[in-house]
């Protein structure tokens, strides 16, 4: 008898072990299921009124380390605006150009970064991508406002105020050899900002991440869902429309320049805000450039420097490791597109490359 009431007990104690076991199971599936599968934030940079957007996928990530993580990114937007912006007067590269000649400056070490990448890029790109442009990118911003093209004594005049013989950076000291030299960081800075922010989404302790910034983005890991993330490509003759193609890719920053968004019109032509530093005129027919790189800042340097050289520079982008482009040139009924050796690695073979469809 004992024997007995011992067995029915054990089965008791099973069955509500058993019970109990799948009541957990539902609710742990039930808590999964109610879960998003990402965490994203989106907003408007000041720096231009951008739009960003963050993403992580939510995995075993609290929601609370994603909101920290995108409170942290959009500090890396705001500190590099703050820094690096020639729209604030008050702005470290303000200062930087409003100094005299032989004024020594202490630079951050934001802007010191970006200040030497830039300086390697313009040596890269042979004088293509030069942000010590400015005193001629500023020119052609004037001439837009007042409807006037430039005149040869002010291109001539300008021009003389460009190059970076003009600045030297000794460690963190920069000292300007001529008072009017200036820099613009337009080219450059959105893509050290996005690797910025993305840095902080992983340290967040996130699988994976997405910072897109105005169309240029950076990416870390795995998207929602698992695997490589997924990028549709801008098509230069319908913007607004849907993407021409879709890269898979991760661990990478890919950046778009062109003119079919950012223009100045004078008298009736298009003139596109990317300036050519060797002649100090606009881009003509500026192409539409898609650059992959291992980070943003170089995606984003490389795409400006190569709608300054145009197919031809495809020839310097062979030489960056890591580093791969597409061009568009021509008009919507009769283009070309030109792409480095190792970019259609990254091309989704289901969603290949295709224009103004
Ligand atoms: P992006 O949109 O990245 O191609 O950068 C364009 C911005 O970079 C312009 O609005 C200027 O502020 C600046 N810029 C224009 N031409 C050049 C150039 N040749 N090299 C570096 N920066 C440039
Ligand atoms: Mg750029």
């Amino acid at each position: 008898m004992a024997t007995q009431t011992q067995t029915t007990g054990g089965r008791k104690l099973l069955f509500t072990l058993a019970a109990l076991a799948a009541v957990v199971t539902v609710m742990v599936v039930a808590h999964y299921r109610s879960r998003p599968e990402r965490y994203s934030r989106e907003g408007v940079w000041t720096a231009g009124l951008i739009p960003y957007r963050f993403t992580v996928p939510s995995g075993a990530l609290a929601a609370g380390r994603a909101t920290k993580a995108f409170d942290r990114a959009e500090g890396a937007l705001a500190a590099v605006n703050a820094v690096m912006s020639v729209h604030l007067d008050g702005s470290e590269l303000s200062r930087l150009n409003a100094a005299w000649a032989d004024e020594p400056l202490l630079l951050s070490e934001d802007l010191w970064y970006v200040l030497d990448a830039a300086r390697r890029f313009t040596e890269e790109s042979g004088g293509a991508f030069d942000p010590t442009g400015r005193a001629m990118f500023q020119l052609w911003a004037q001439a837009g406002q007042a409807r006037r093209l430039p005149d040869e004594a002010e291109l001539a005049e300008a021009r003389g105020h460009v190059g970076w013989d003009k600045l030297t950076l000794d460690g963190l000291w920069a000292m300007k050899l001529d008072p009017d030299l200036q820099i613009d960081l337009g080219g450059i800075a959105k893509g050290y900002a996005i690797d910025w922010a993305l840095e902080e989404l992983r340290k967040s302790g996130a699988v994976g991440g997405l910072v897109e910034v105005g169309g240029d983005l950076a990416v870390f890991g795995q998207a929602p869902g698992g695997g490589a993330w997924r990028v549709g490509v801008v098509d230069p003759f319908d913007p607004d429309g849907p993407p021409c193609g879709v890269l898979t890719l991760t661990d990478a920053g890919v950046a778009t320049s062109g003119n079919y968004r950012r223009f100045t019109l004078i008298e009736g032509r298009r003139y596109s805000h990317i300036i050519d530093p060797r002649t100090g005129r606009p881009v003509d027919e500026a192409p539409s450039v898609t650059v992959i790189a291992p980070d943003a800042l170089t995606a984003d340097a490389w795409a400006t420097g190569l709608s300054v050289l145009g197919p031809a520079g495809l020839a310097k982008i062979e030489q960056s490791p890591g580093v791969e482009a597409m061009l568009v040139t021509g008009t919507p009924e009769d283009h070309q597109v030109h792409y480095s050796s190792g970019f259609q690695r990254f091309v989704d073979p289901q969603n290949p490359i295709r224009l103004g469809q």
